[in-house]
C-alpha cells in the first residue's frame, strides 16, 4: 500500500516510525550483520564499565562490531568510544608491529615479538636480582623488590587481573596497581 496514512492506520503504526517510514528500496536492505558467518560475544576494551559487545564475523574477519543486549552492564548500548571499536581492528593507523626505541636512539625499530617478549624478560630478571631485598635491618623477612611496579590499564578483565597478581607477587613485586581503581 503505497498511501502513508492508510499504511500507518493498516499497519497500526501510530507514529509512523515502522512499516509507513519504509520505502520500496529500504524495505530491501538488510543489515550488514545479517550476513555473518558468526557471532563472537566479547567486552569493549576501551574502559572500565566492560559493556557487552558482540563481534560478527564473516570469512574469519571482523565484519562488524556492535553492542551486546543480554549485557547486564550496558543492555545492547555502547558509547561513542565502543562503538567506534571496529576501528581498533581495521584502522589504518594501529600499529602492527612492536616498535622499540633504543636508549639515546633518534629512531624507532620494528621488532619481532618473541625478541621484544625475550626483552622485557631480560629486564624483569635483572631489575629484580639488582633490587632485591631479602631481609631488613632487623633480619626480619622482606622477599620483595622495589624496582619494579604493575599499573594494569582497565580493559583488563578479572582473570588476567588474577593472574597478573599472582605472577608478581611470586616474582616479590608489591607495587600492583589498575587503572579501574584509580
Ligand atoms: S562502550 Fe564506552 S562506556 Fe562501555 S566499556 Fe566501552 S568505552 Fe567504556
Amino acid at each position: 500500500m503505497d498511501w502513508p496514512l492508510l499504511t500507518q492506520i493498516w499497519k497500526r503504526d501510530a507514529q509512523a516510525l515502522g512499516e509507513t517510514a519504509k520505502s520500496p528500496r529500504s524495505r530491501e536492505l538488510k543489515a550488514r550483520t545479517a550476513s555473518a558467518d558468526r557471532v563472537v560475544d566479547s567486552v569493549c576494551p576501551y574502559c572500565a564499565v566492560g559493556c557487552g559487545q558482540h563481534v560478527y564475523v564473516r570469512d574469519e574477519k571482523i565484519l562488524d562490531i556492535e553492542g551486546d543486549p543480554n549485557s547486564p552492564i550496558s543492555r545492547g548500548c555502547l558509547c561513542p568510544k565502543g562503538s567506534a571499536t571496529f576501528q581498533l581492528v581495521t584502522g589504518s593507523h594501529r600499529e602492527q608491529k612492536v616498535l622499540y626505541r633504543r636508549p639515546h636512539g633518534k629512531e624507532w625499530e620494528a621488532l619481532p615479538l618473541d625478541r621484544a617478549m625475550e626483552m622485557v624478560a631480560d629486564r624483569v630478571q635483572k631489575v629484580r636480582e639488582d633490587t632485591w631485598e631479602d631481609r631488613n635491618a632487623d633480619d626480619k623477612a622482606l622477599h620483595r623488590t622495589l624496582g619494579i611496579a604493575h599499573l594494569g590499564g582497565a580493559t583488563l578483565d578479572n582473570e588476567e587481573n588474577y593472574l597478573i597478581k599472582k605472577l608478581f607477587s611470586a616474582l616479590g613485586i608489591i607495587q600492583i596497581e589498575n587503572q579501574a581503581r584509580i
